[in-house]
């Protein structure tokens, strides 16, 4: 069972930190179940058991949110793929898998719209872009969620497009924004302006999610604390993204430069990952500055997750098997292991 259960999410929020689990394109592409490029969420409907067993794992690393599995199930990326004709059954699925899990472990359960891809600041895009909401909206009000995610925006408008859909469905919203190498939305806002028009339109928690690192995610998080009042949201990816390469596609191996297009990003990019540690020191940064609803995109792993909540006071389920190195053969506390070993320890 998840740790913080009692309520809805802005109750849990009040109390204190809401860990939500992402990355599931990544995690199950890794898996060998899902395709880079298209990155669709066939498995949906191919594999259905192993997207809920990945729900569990990181309900049982620590996350307090299952969250459906829907990103990028909206109509222009089946288009993309000419399977717009599973749109309604996939994300229906979607919503029935995380329901289940979130039911059996006391987690909450969220629905999950994002960039839609097709928006580009005019009337038609508008009207298309809130057609798509509205429909998986839909969708996640009849299974029943307890909010919804719209996540990974880099236009701030169709960001607040977003917000409308889900808030005239009478539901929480958590929004958070995409922000790439420039410190803007793809309008030209800052994160903190944006985040504030969202706060003023009435989003329940804004933030940033997915394309930035800890250490390119954190100072566009300080700025935004010190403008919006409400709850706020972090969840960067976890790779170690810096100054001159602040998002994971702008990440470049010198180290193996035989890449499609020069770039790591996305199926190469494991040298670049950040280790549990970096992860722990992040959500304590980000609970310092007063974030509670934290998590992890693209990437993240369990034992992220786990070293996340661990870091925030928490000891979930997998806690139980968390690193204990006393307990190592060679480079444990045994005395009288390290009395024979001591020379080998150090070989090694
Ligand atoms: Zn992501």
């Amino acid at each position: 069972m998840a740790e913080n259960t009692a309520g809805g999410l802005l109750e849990r929020l009040e109390r204190g930190p809401v860990i939500c689990a992402e990355g599931y394109l990544f995690e199950l592409e890794r898996r060998g179940y899902l395709q880079a490029g298209a990155f669709v969420p066939e498995i949906v409907l191919e594999h259905p058991h192993l997207v809920a067993q990945l729900h569990r794992e990181f309900v049982h690393a620590g996350s307090d949110v299952v969250e459906a599995f829907t990103y990028y199930a909206h109509r222009e990326k089946l288009r993309l793929i000419g399977k717009e004709q599973l749109l309604e059954s996939m994300n229906r699925g979607a919503l029935e898998i995380a329901k289940e899990v979130a039911s059996e472990t006391g987690t909450l359960f969220a629905g999950d719209i994002c960039n839609t891809n097709v928006f580009v600041a005019d009337d038609d895009s508008r009207t298309t872009v809130r057609g798509m909401f509205d429909e998986q909206v839909g969708w996640a009000v009849d299974a029943g969620v307890d909010f919804v995610i719209g996540e990974t925006f880099s236009w701030g408008e169709e960001a607040l497009i977003a917000l409308e859909a889900i808030k005239e469905a009478g539901l929480p919203a958590v929004i958070t924004l995409a922000i790439h190498q420039e410190p803007q939305t793809r309008e030209g806002w800052t994160p903190e302006d944006a985040c504030k028009r969202l706060e003023d339109a009435g989003a329940d928690v804004v933030g940033l999610n997915c394309i930035r690192g800890p250490e390119t995610m954190l100072p566009l998080l300080e700025k935004i604390r010190e403008t919006v009042e409400g709850h706020m949201a972090a969840l960067p990816v976890p790779y170690r993204t810096h100054e001159a390469e602040p998002s994971f596609q702008s990440l470049r191996d010198p180290g193996y430069a035989d890449l499609p297009d020069g770039r790591p990003f996305p199926t190469a990019l494991d040298p670049f990952t950040c280790n549990r540690y970096e992860l722990g020191d992040f959500g304590r940064a980000a609970h310092e500055l007063g974030i509670n609803y934290l998590g992890i995109c693209c990437g993240a792993g369990p034992h992220h997750i786990r070293s996340l909540a661990e870091s925030l006071g928490r000891t979930p389920p997998a806690s139980r098997y968390s690193a204990d190195m006393s307990k190592h053969a060679f480079l444990g506390t045994d005395e009288r292991v390290k009395r024979e070993y001591k020379e080998y320890a150090e070989k090694l």
